[in-house]
């Protein structure tokens, strides 16, 4: 008995990994319905479902900001049933909040959180008719911390986080499941859209401060970010694809070890004075932030030591 894995996003990244990841599978366990908003951009996700295109794989129209879109998508699925619904599509935004327009920032939030709204809205409620289904989101470590300069994007995955945190009580009487997928950086074209956005933000309307801070500081550490932490989009797919051939997932799941000191700094430190603060030396005081690390290890007797390395930045 084949499921039925929803994905949004496809034509690119983490979505496209994810869709030919679960076609693929072995057993031939799932039939994927890979969707994206614009069909023409479909070519490198044809190309690389190979032979699964049109047997465990089949490609659809979906925008998740437009809620007919969504409707059409799902209504041309036999029965209209999605065992297994992902939420993947998302936007990025990084930049002073005085150089970003409403409009821009809204438009974040209307993909990232409200389009993740709009497809609850649709198939939630087949999935509690039936009670049976899992619901998994592609959220970020943002969605629990936030980043220098990523404040709205950070705020949208938060909302995200929120909101699935609020409905999963509800879902466990359904029997249904979510669990959100938490990321570190990850090399797509999320990355690249995301920089080349940043490189050409007006700074004009910012203070001298913050525009040196935000072109001299993060813009010139973000790639080397993606460089040092980067995952890529198949490990995140793989990551994902254990996720849901699991008997009892988690609700959060971060998928890169190296990343899990910083978000366990919010967890070690109520007052959260803890992670602002290593942040800020992080940013501005290199060189203080090894001996900080080293002491936040000391403080919480790290016992997974092993499992990754703190490599000292690069003044
Ligand atoms: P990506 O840009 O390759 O993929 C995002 C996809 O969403 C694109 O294919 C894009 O066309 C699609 N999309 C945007 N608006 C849409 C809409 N209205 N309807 C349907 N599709 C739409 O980047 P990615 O890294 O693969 O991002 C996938 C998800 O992973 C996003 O939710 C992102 O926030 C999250 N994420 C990315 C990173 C990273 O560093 N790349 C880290 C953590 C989380």
């Amino acid at each position: 008995d084949q499921k039925t894995v929803l994905i949004t996003g496809c034509s690119s990244g983490i979505g496209l990994s994810l869709a030919v990841r679960i076609a693929k599978d072995e057993k031939k366990r799932f039939m994927v319905y890979a969707t994206m908003r614009n069909l023409s951009k479909g070519e490198a996700l044809i190309e690389a479902a190979g032979r699964t295109l049109g047997k465990t794989l089949e490609i659809k129209q979906l925008d998740v900001c437009d809620e007919d879109s969504i409707k059409t998508c799902v209504d041309s699925i036999p029965e209209r049933r999605v065992d297994i619904l992902i939420s993947n599509a998302g936007v990025g935004l990084v930049g002073p909040i005085e150089c970003r327009s409403i409009e821009e920032m809204k438009a974040v939030m209307d993909t990232n959180f409200f389009g993740m709204v709009r497809l609850l809205k649709e198939i939630l409620p087949d999935m509690k008719k039936r009670k049976s289904g899992h619901i998994v989101v592609i959220s970020s470590v943002m969605g629990i911390q936030g980043i220098l300069f990523n404040d709205i994007y950070a705020a949208s995955k938060f909302a995200v986080e929120g909101f699935c945190e609020s409905l999963a009580v509800q879902a466990m009487r359904f029997n249904l499941n979510i669990s959100l997928i938490e990321p570190g950086p990850v090399v797509t074209d999320f990355e690249r859209k995301v920089y080349e956005e940043g490189l050409k933000t007006d700074l004009s309307k910012a203070d001298t401060v913050t525009a040196d801070m935000f072109s001299n500081m993060y813009l010139k550490t973000f790639l080397q970010i993606f460089e040092t932490f980067g995952q890529t989009p198949e490990d995140i797919a793989e990551h994902t694809f254990k996720i849901i051939t699991m008997e009892n997932p988690p609700f959060r799941h971060q998928t890169n070890m190296l990343y899990t000191p910083m978000t366990t700094l919010k967890y070690a430190d109520p007052s959260g004075d803890l992670p602002l603060d290593i942040f800020y030396k992080m940013v501005f005081e290199h060189d203080k932030v090894f001996n900080a690390s080293l002491n936040f290890l000391k403080l919480l007797r790290w016992r997974s030591r092993k499992s990754f390395t703190l490599d000292k930045p690069k003044a």
